[in-house]
């Protein structure tokens, strides 16, 4: 058993788990632990294994290889129903001829519970999923977001320790599903429930998860917070897949302790990247700046004025060839130089245009030495 209380403690551990269907492998090897209390999120695109590994952990898939222990007891003999698991489905799969209660109440019946614990238990979690009068309803006679929190109330209901949730707001509209991430994590504090969330939405994954896993092709490609996900991507592919990135090819022309400078011809500039991986000099590697991490200026920046134009580092120059207004903020596509596409993005903070540029207009775009994240594969 691992140490209650520890929240750094592994509540599941997987160790090489992989899962193959015939001779394709959906799950590769794939080794993590989960924290006591945390709302860990899968992230990844399409077939990368998310929900095969969400199968596994709750039992309703053998793995071909590898363990799974939860809180220390290993799953491999365990069969679904004896796991402290639940599981809620992209699908909410309520009944639909039972009522909101009834739903509830199913899995407690099963275990035999006497009538009037059944209701008060009912009462309990539909009030902590805010649905205390929607109790005699059926699922058709509720809202996407209702019937969402009834599935949720349901999965809940058993206090299980271990939750797994497979994309449960993807039926949602984007106001209901930001709404109810918070909510879904005020009730996981309220309860203590460790969860497993898979999404492919990054978005959802940034707000719910306290930690990030993110696959590719059945493997994890990074585990990490939103922010160390997001600010210091490992790969091309992680940085690639969380939010926007501009990514250009270099070779290391420089080395050094505290920096390290990449020439890079696609960019037609010098990159100097403070905070950064060990380079083999000359060796061929990758910068990725986020587009609002970029200023945009329509003279030189100051800076980079002392510099001799074939030596700059840090900055560039382009033609604006597209805006696209967001409302919060705005795109700007900037082609540069060189010929290649610069996303930036502006917080529009005035309500007036004042700080806009204009298509075709000639700009200078710069950045901070912090910002460039170097990558080697
Ligand atoms: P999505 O976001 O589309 O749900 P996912 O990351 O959850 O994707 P999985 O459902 O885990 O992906 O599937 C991973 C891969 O395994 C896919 O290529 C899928 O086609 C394959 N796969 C899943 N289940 C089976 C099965 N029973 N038999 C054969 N292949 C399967």
């Amino acid at each position: 058993m691992t140490a209650a209380g520890d929240p750094d403690s592994a509540y599941v551990r997987m160790a090489n788990l992989t899962k193959k269907f015939g001779d394709f492998t959906a799950v590769d090897a794939v080794s993590l632990d989960i924290r006591r209390g945390e709302i860990f999120c899968l992230l990844g695109g399409s077939g990368s294994g998310k929900t095969t590994l969400l199968r596994m952990l709750a039992g309703f898939e053998r793995p071909s290889g590898g363990a799974i222990h939860i809180d220390g007891e290993d799953m491999s003999a365990i069969p679904p129903y004896e796991r402290p698991v639940n599981m809620m489905f992209q699908s909410y799969a309520l009944f639909p001829h039972m009522s909101v209660e009834r739903n509830i109440a199913f899995g407690l019946e099963q275990e035999g519970l006497q009538r009037a614990e059944i209701r008060r238990q009912v009462g309990d979690i539909l009030d902590i999923v805010k649905m205390g009068g929607f109790g005699s309803r059926k699922p058709h006679q509720l809202s996407g977001g209702q019937r969402q929190r009834v599935a949720l109330a349901r999965a809940l209901v058993k206090r299980p320790k271990l939750l797994l949730l497979d994309e449960p707001l993807a039926a949602l509209d984007r106001k209901l599903r930001e709404h109810t991430q918070f909510e879904l994590i005020s009730i996981q504090q309220r309860l203590g429930v460790t969860c497993i969330v898979v999404t492919h939405d990054q978005e959802e994954a940034m707000t719910l998860g306290t930690r990030l896993g993110v696959m590719n092709h059945g493997r994890i490609a990074q585990v990490g917070t939103p922010s160390d996900i997001y600010e210091s991507p490992v790969t091309r592919f992680v940085a690639d897949f969380i939010g926007s990135v501009n990514m250009f090819e270099g070779r290391v022309s420089e080395d050094g302790a505290e920096c390290v400078r990449i020439r890079s011809e696609e960019l037609g500039c010098t990159v100097r990247a403070e905070r950064s991986v060990h380079c083999v000099g000359g060796s061929t590697v990758w910068t990725a700046i986020r587009p609002e991490k970029i200023n945009i200026s329509r003279h030189r920046p100051l800076a980079a004025s002392a510099q001799r134009a074939d030596a700059a580092e840090n900055v560039v120059r382009g033609t604006v060839r597209e805006i696209a207004y967001m409302g919060d903020m705005s795109i700007y596509l900037v082609q540069l130089d060189s010929g290649r596409m610069m996303r930036v993005t502006l917080p529009n903070i005035t309500r007036g245009t004042e700080r806009g540029f204009a298509r075709e207009e000639s700009v200078w775009l710069s950045w901070h030495g912090s910002s460039p994240v170097v990558l080697t594969e």
